[in-house]
C-alpha cells in the first residue's frame, strides 16, 4: 500500500520535474511551467535559491538521511518501476558517490553565478530526454546502481545520514531471515543493520519484516 502511494507520489515529481526543466507543453499558448516558475530559467532559478536549498538539504538530512532520495528526487520514480527488473547486481564501491559529490561541490564553488549555456543546437530538452535515457538503461541493466553508488545527492544525504535524528533500527524481534534485505531498494543489510545511513526510507523492509521488527526510532549520536 504504502509503496503504491510512493510511486505514484514519484510519479507527480518526476511530471513536474521534466516539464519545469523542459517548458513542457503549451496548451493554448500556457506553458504548463509557467505554473512554477518564479523568474527566469530553471538553471538561474536554482542557482538563486543556492542558499536556501542548501539549508533545507541539511535540514532534511540531519533529520531523516536519504528520504529526498526515497520520496523526492525526481529520478527515483523511474528507478522504482525499472530497478526491479534488473537481473544484474553491479559490483561498484558505494564510495564513490562521495567522489561525485566532491567533484560537484569543486564545480559549484569554482563556478558561482555561472548559467549553463548550451550551443543552440542542443536544447536543453534533448540533452534531459538523452539524460534520461541513460539512466533509464543503466537502470534496466543495474538497478539502482546510480544511486548507490554514484549520485552526489545520494553522497551528501547518506553523509548527513549518519547524523539523522530520526533513523531506522532493526529490535530484538528480528530473527535474521533476511526477508528486508530482499526488498531493499538500496541493496542494504537491513538485517544486521549495515550501512542504515544510505536508507531512503521507501519503507518497504518495515512492511515486509514478518515480525515488526523494524522501527523508526529518535537517536541523538
Ligand atoms: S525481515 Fe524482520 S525478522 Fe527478518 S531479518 Fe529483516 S528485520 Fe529481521
Ligand atoms: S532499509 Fe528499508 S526503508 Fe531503507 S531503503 Fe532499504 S527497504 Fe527502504
Amino acid at each position: 500500500m504504502i509503496q503504491d502511494i510512493r510511486r505514484l507520489f514519484l510519479t507527480f515529481v518526476l511530471v513536474v520535474a521534466v516539464m519545469y526543466a523542459t517548458d513542457g507543453f503549451s496548451v493554448g499558448g500556457r506553458y504548463f511551467s509557467d505554473f512554477f516558475r518564479v523568474e527566469g530559467s530553471f538553471v538561474r532559478v536554482y542557482l538563486a535559491e543556492m542558499e536556501v536549498i542548501f539549508l533545507a538539504s541539511v535540514f532534511l538530512g540531519l533529520s531523516f538521511g536519504r528520504i529526498f532520495c526515497g520520496w523526492l528526487c525526481p529520478l527515483a520514480a523511474v528507478f522504482s518501476f525499472l530497478a526491479p527488473m534488473s537481473r544484474r547486481e553491479a559490483k561498484l564501491d558505494r564510495r564513490w558517490k562521495y567522489a561525485t559529490l566532491a567533484g560537484t561541490a569543486l564545480l559549484l564553488y569554482y563556478s558561482p553565478g555561472v548559467e549553463l549555456t548550451l550551443p543552440p543546437e542542443v536544447p536543453p530538452r534533448y540533452l534531459a530526454i538523452a539524460l534520461l535515457l541513460v539512466i533509464v538503461l543503466s537502470s534496466l541493466i543495474y538497478g539502482r546502481v546510480f544511486c548507490t553508488s554514484l549520485c552526489p545527492v545520494g553522497g551528501w544525504f547518506s553523509a548527513l545520514g549518519k547524523l539523522a535524528v530520526f533513523r531506522l533500527r532493526v529490535g530484538e524481534e528480528c530473527t535474521t531471515c533476511e526477508r528486508c534485505n530482499r526488498v531493499c531498494e538500496m541493496r542494504l543489510d537491513v538485517a544486521h543493520g549495515k550501512a542504515l545511513n544510505e536508507c531512503s526510507l521507501c519503507w518497504a523492509c518495515v512492511e515486509e519484516c514478518p515480525y515488526r521488527a523494524i522501527k523508526l526510532r529518535f537517536i541523538l549520536s
